[in-house]
């Protein structure tokens, strides 16, 4: 995705040698004297007037101070605890005024990445405060994950969503839901020699299921997580066309398992598939999911819990 970036220079280190840029402002008050715009409503009566420029630059500017704080805090560059620098010093290091900097420190405290205290300037919020479902931050996340552990808890989250989607589905589709999730397994079948294709339409059938379960919240959680996967290399891999056909043999199982009005089975189906799929083609690393499934197993025989353990699961191999 590309994000508009920075003009080079003035952001190279906040506070440091590049803020000897002298700052360029964008968003001083409009000089004393602007044309104003009396109009004769007789004159302009049904005519559509040339749109004038928008004063657009404090907006993207603000923009754009808000998307390189957030990235310098969620790469660590700006430390959790630590102490967000001073006004005087993000304005000259960014050339905006205070407000652009205020408006952008005020965003930065509603996705939880900051946390201002009156008198005591702003320091850098803990990880566990920074709200994941801002897709600002999420994307942030997902770009920065350099171990995967990210994308295994997207992946995580979907599997456990879908799955349950998956089985409302198997209740609640209508013959109308379930003739389009068949149509859209022939067009996936048509499109596994394209990868590229095959997975838009991939897409497309896991959302006909979301949408029969009639889940609209879950619906919503996974295509705001999914959505910013998806926009990662790391995430989609280098999907071949023997890849495509393993997958598409999942959807076959999980249509199967609606259409037969098979709850548990359908949530089965759609749990091995996600996790399948994506033990496929998760890059390894060294820290990866492997180890994470193989540490898993033991540390789930102790807590009880099952989300390693179905990591580690026949399926995802
Ligand atoms: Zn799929």
């Amino acid at each position: 995705m590309m994000q508009p970036q920075p003009a080079p220079g003035n952001l190279a280190g906040i506070g440091g040698p590049g803020a000897a840029h002298p700052p360029r402002r964008w968003d001083e008050p409009q000089a004393p004297g602007r044309r104003a715009f009396v109009t004769d409503p007789h004159r302009t009566a049904g005519r559509t007037p040339p749109l004038g420029p928008w004063p657009k630059r404090p907006a993207r500017l603000g923009a754009v101070v808000v998307r390189e704080l957030l990235d310098r805090v969620v790469s660590g560059e700006l430390p959790q605890l630590s102490t967000l620098p001073t006004e005087p010093v993000l304005c000259e290091a960014f050339g905006v005024s205070r407000t652009v900097v205020r408006e952008a420190v005020k965003l930065l405290e509603e996705k939880g990445l900051v946390h201002v205290k009156q008198g005591q300037g702003t320091t850098i919020a803990p990880q566990d405060d920074w709200n994941l479902l801002d897709p600002m931050v999420l994307e942030a996340s997902v770009r920065h994950d350099h171990q995967l552990r990210m994308l295994d808890d997207i992946v995580d989250v979907r599997r456990v969503l879908e799955a349950q989607m998956a089985r409302q589905a198997a209740t609640n589709a209508t013959d109308q839901d379930l003739a389009g999730m068949r149509r859209l397994i022939g067009k996936l079948t048509e499109e596994i020699a394209t990868p590229g294709v095959y997975i838009l339409t991939d897409v497309d059938f896991h959302d006909a299921v979301m949408r029969a379960s009639g889940n609209r919240l879950a619906r919503a959680v996974v295509r705001t997580i999914h959505t910013e996967a998806r926009a990662s290399t790391r995430y989609n891999g280098q999907p071949r066309s023997s890849d495509c056909a393993a997958s598409n043999a999942g959807h076959i199982a999980i249509y199967e398992r609606i259409a037969a009005h098979d709850p548990d089975g359908a949530a089965q189906a759609m749990s091995e598939h996600i996790l399948g799929s994506w033990m496929s083609r998760r890059p390894p690393h060294p820290g990866g999911a492997a180890n994470r499934a193989a540490q898993g197993a033991a540390a789930a025989a102790e807590d009880g819990g099952d989300r390693d353990a179905a990591a580690g699961s026949p399926a995802g191999r």
